[in-house]
């Protein structure tokens, strides 16, 4: 059976690996980290989660959810990865991120198509074809240089930022309640409250802290959803209070009333020993970060096991540059997965490599190549990184409503307009014909 050469074993690179090992192929899957480290990774080991600790929303009737259930129906090694490492987090699906990556590293190492070189790729020319590149947003400096002499032009970039981990045991439970939000769920939050003082005083330190600032952040572009807080404080004193510190239906027992801010807490493992601030992506110095956000009530002693940071991301233009197979339009036996064709999400990462698997799949099987449907959560995430219309403005987007094509008949319910469309694209995801 023919070889094929990944490089990147994050969770598209990983997705793509096992998934095309599972058909029959000889896959030689190329991992740099045991010989140099990108800015946000920690460890060795594969699909590692570099800042939150969740893979969004399992709502039946959300995409997030519904690129869940396709991922499911293609056998997704990530996605089940994740279930064996759930934690409670609620209706989104959260993991701990150890027993996670050590579930794919394993599967990975045990499966006997599979050869991992610990090493890293400088050159594209270095590789046979057919390959796909998974390398992520922090691909490896010299890569990155032969990638772009192939497309012949910059890279896009935007920023990413991470949010701090919290050890449990120092975490003021007096002040600190368990529950989600209008108490849906099964209590997985810790919630420290604030009144409208302590919320003031709070916004005021982010403003005076002192920031990371490297020169070419000035002019940086954050990705809306993964935005530092003190950019969010920049755009109004009251927007965090309608972002990650939004208190509706959060009664505090002490007083059985939402206070007028919330800094909320997310399991971070299966012990439960660690927490990570949700929606507390910062660009702090990391001294300030401390001072700052002991200010929490229920933080006060609060010692943390990792601190914030914020990074440059890498995307290809892939409107411009790729193939509706995510293949390079100048090498046709060359292929990219993950968020370097413009997805955003660790999961919409995931997604690509699956989808890329298949293609690869069809045009190794002299196949005709066959997208997802349109309809589906996974059609419409392709749709919006190929379209070629979009190339002028490309940014790197997430699975949303907004991307699936809107009903032949109009329906004027937005609930009983979701329910319709997640049943089409379910109903056409069974028929494709991967
Ligand atoms: P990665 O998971 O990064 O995998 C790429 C792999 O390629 C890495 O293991 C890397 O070591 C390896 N590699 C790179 N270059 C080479 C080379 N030349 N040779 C060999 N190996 C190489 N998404 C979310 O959904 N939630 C978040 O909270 C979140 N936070 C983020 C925070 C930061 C700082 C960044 C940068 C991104 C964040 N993202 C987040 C976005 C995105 O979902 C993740 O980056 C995701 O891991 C992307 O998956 P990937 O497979 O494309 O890349």
């Amino acid at each position: 059976m023919k070889q094929i050469t990944v490089v990147g074993a994050g969770l598209a690179g990983s997705e793509c690996a096992l998934q095309l090992a599972d058909m029959g192929y000889q896959v030689v899957l190329y991992e740099m980290r045991d010989k140099t480290m990108t800015p946000a990774h920690k460890t060795h080991k594969f699909a590692e989660l570099v800042c939150s600790n969740s893979f969004g929303s399992m709502g039946e009737h959300s995409a997030p959810g519904q690129l869940k259930w396709e991922a499911k129906k293609l056998n997704s090694h990530i996605l089940e990865a994740a279930f064996h490492a759930q934690v409670p987090a609620g209706q989104a699906l959260g993991m701990d991120r150890e027993v996670f990556s050590a579930y794919i590293t394993e599967k990975i190492h045990n499966h006997p198509r599979i050869e991992v070189r610990n090493d890293v790729v400088t050159s594209l020319d270095q590789i046979p074809r057919p390959a796909v590149i998974a390398t992520g947003p922090l691909t490896h400096d010299q890569l990155a240089e032969s990638m772009r002499k192939h497309f012949g032009d910059e890279f896009l970039y935007f920023f990413d930022a991470i949010a701090p981990i919290i050890d449990a045991d120092s975490i003021n439970t007096e002040i600190a309640w368990k529950a989600d939000r209008y108490d849906k769920g099964t209590g997985d939050y810790y919630n420290c409250p604030m009144n409208k003082e302590e919320y003031n005083r709070f916004i005021e330190e982010i403003k005076n802290a002192r920031k990371i600032e490297p020169k070419h952040f000035e002019t940086t572009d954050f990705f809306e959803g993964c935005m530092p807080i003190e950019v969010m404080v920049d755009r109004g004193p009251q927007t965090l209070r309608f972002g990650p510190m939004k208190p509706i239906g959060l009664d505090d027992p002490r007083t059985g009333r939402y206070p007028w801010a919330v800094v909320q807490l997310r399991q971070d493992n299966k012990e439960g020993t660690a927490y990570n601030m949700v929606g507390f992506q910062t660009r702090m110095a990391y001294g300030e970060q401390v001072r700052v956000f002991r200010m929490i009530p229920g933080l006060e002693n609060a010692e943390f096991l990792k601190l914030g940071s914020i990074h440059r991301n890498l995307f290809i233009n892939a409107p411009k540059r790729l193939n509706k197979d995510l293949s390079s339009k100048n090498d046709p036996w060359l292929f990219f997965a993950g968020q370097i064709t413009g997805v955003e999400g660790y999961f919409e990462s995931t997604c690509t490599g699956l989808m890329v698997s298949r293609f690869l799949h069809q045009k190794l099987s002299d196949r005709v190549f066959t997208p997802p449907p349109r309809v589906s959560a996974m059609g419409s995430l392709l749709e919006a990184i190929t379209d070629e219309t979009r190339a002028e403005h490309f940014q790197p987007t997430n699975i949303n409503f907004g991307l699936m094509p809107p009903l032949a008949e109009k329906e004027r319910d937005k609930e009983i307009r979701k329910q319709k469309q997640i049943s089409l694209a379910r109903t056409e995801f069974e028929n494709w014909n991967a």
